[in-house]
């Protein structure tokens, strides 16, 4: 039975069920506009309980005291489960999320796999170190620290791309000892539903894994007020980013923000061009633009300007548009009609301050979904707000520039800092651009791949703390010191 043929809205200690809202939200499809089905959201009330029962798992150790071994043996049973069921994860993702359902079934899906699977070798790496005491004779104290699980932690989602965003904070959070309460976007309930199944499916205990889900304001904010979740960790707008990480300070609890960007692509003169021009394309087009790495700020150096954006240019204009679950699709829709209108009104404004329009710039009319043709914005200037705001939609902005320091210059003037790509053939070049530029993940001659094992998060207002790799998992930890006299 698919989760949507169910009453579902909330997974508390093991049961999928209804959250007790007095009102319904609509599972919309952004490829149609139709509604999927209806489901009652949580409230405060369904928070305390999720937070509760998670806090219960905690304290009474049913996951956090089983050995490394046992803990990695179940993660690696969900690894393997989140593949028996990649059928209907890729389709519940693509169908609410509008992500095309290719790349969900061989990208998301086999990600989150690979996702619980390296976190479940660190189950049993997760060490501390003996201290040898700087003012004391040796031999006279032992001193060594401990990580420990920092307790329950408040899982926070956006949209777009519930499953691995969900899989790459879980996943760390489990290794850790953690129990969690997870709040998908309620625009995309499906697939965290679905993966809190498994969880208990692979041998989790119920309870340790806990969703909640409906609006931001009411039950994300309540997890993040709630005295006994230790944790935040955050993915989303840098705007609700800043509003968690000031109440979260009001009992100090950790906090990681994954935000938003407006990633620079800096291609310079002795590129290879036919490479540099598939990257970008494909760095600001994928999954409509909706993508925090998204390549969405092009530099290129003037030697090669015209060449590149052309190449991009007749890309963009080649693309075909269409259903998230298309075959043919290489487009598919936003997330929804409002956030169609924000990205519209964007490349008005762009167009209004004097960008030249080079491709898209329109809506498309297509059985009622959500959908804006790719677009690429000319002859822009770095004060303009489609130069400066995040689209998050298929829209690149392009400028020359007279040489590799005003690309870097320009690439690092602005508020975000969460990627960039180089596009070059000359090595030192190549490594003196990724020492200049301010952002927490340069890619040399690619663009968008990211890795379990690479630390990933952002520099300036594009947030806190990292995920993935040991630093990632260590943000999912307290650090205790023991100092015992012998
Ligand atoms: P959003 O901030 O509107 O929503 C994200 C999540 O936060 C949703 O679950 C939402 O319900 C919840 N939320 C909203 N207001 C809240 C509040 N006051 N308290 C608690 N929770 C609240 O973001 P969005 O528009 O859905 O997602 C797109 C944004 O996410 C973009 O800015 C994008 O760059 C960013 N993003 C960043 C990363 C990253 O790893 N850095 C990855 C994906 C997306």
């Amino acid at each position: 039975m698919s989760l949507t043929d169910s009453d579902y809205g909330a997974y508390i200690d093991g049961s999928l069920r209804a959250g007790s809202s007095s009102e319904s939200i609509a599972n919309i499809d952004p490829s149609t506009g139709a509604a999927i089905a209806d489901y009652i959201p949580c409230t405060e009330k369904d928070v305390d309980e999720a937070v509760v029962t998670a806090a219960a798992a905690f304290d009474d150790g049913r996951w956090r005291t089983l050995s490394p071994a046992a803990k990695s043996r179940a993660m690696q049973r969900l690894a393997d489960l989140i593949e028996d069921n990649g059928d209907e994860l890729a389709r519940l993702e693509s169908l609410e999320s509008g992500k095309l359902h290719s790349a969900a079934r061989n990208g998301e899906v086999p990600f989150a796999a690979e996702c619980f699977r390296y976190h479940a070798g660190w189950c049993s790496k997760l060490e501390g170190s003996s201290k040898p005491l700087s003012m004391a004779p040796a031999g006279e104290f032992h001193a060594y620290t401990v990580r420990e699980p920092v307790g329950v932690v408040g899982v926070i989602t956006p949209y777009n791309g519930a499953l691995v965003q969900t899989s790459w904070k879980l996943a760390p959070a489990l290794a850790a000892g953690c129990t969690v309460v997870i709040k998908p976007d309620e625009k995309t309930p499906l697939s965290t539903l679905k993966l809190a199944e498994l969880v208990v499916e692979a041998g989790i205990p119920p309870g340790v894994v806990n969703v909640v889900t409906g609006t931001g304001v009411t039950v994300g904010a309540a997890i993040v007020r709630h005295p006994a979740v230790r944790k935040i960790s955050f993915t989303g707008s840098t705007e609700t980013g800043k509003q968690i990480g000031k109440l979260a300070l009001d009992d100090m609890k950790k906090v990681t923000l994954e935000l938003g960007g407006k990633s620079p692509v800096i291609v310079l003169a002795d590129a290879d061009l036919d490479a540099a021009i598939a990257g970008a394309t494909e760095a600001i087009f994928s999954n409509a633009g909706q993508v925090c790495v998204a390549g969405s700020r092009l530099y290129v150096e003037a030697a090669v300007y015209d060449d590149v954006v052309d190449g991009i240019t007749a890309r963009a204009e080649s693309l075909r548009i269409g259903a998230a679950n298309a075959p043919d699709t290489e487009v598919g829709p936003l997330i929804s009609s409002a956030h169609r209108q924000n990205v519209l009104r964007a490349i008005r404004r762009g167009v209004d301050e004097g960008a030249t329009l080079a491709a898209g710039g329109s809506s498309v009319d297509l059985d009622g979904g959500f959908y804006v043709e790719p677009t690429v914005l000319l002859d822009t200037r770095q004060s303009m707000e489609i130069v400066r705001e995040e689209v998050f939609g298929p829209v690149l902005v392009a400028s020359k520039a007279q040489d590799m320091q005003q690309c870097v210059r320009d690439g690092n003037d602005s508020r975000f800092g969460l990627a960039a790509s180089i596009w070059t053939q000359n090595l030192g070049k190549a490594h003196r651009l990724a020492a200049e530029i301010k952002a927490g993940l340069v890619w040399v001659n690619c663009h968008g791949i990211p890795d379990m094992a690479v630390p990933f998060g952002g520099y300036k207002q594009s947030g806190w703390g990292r995920e993935n790799g040991l630093e990632g998992l260590y943000e999912y930890t307290e650090l205790k010191s023991v100092i015992c006299k012998l």
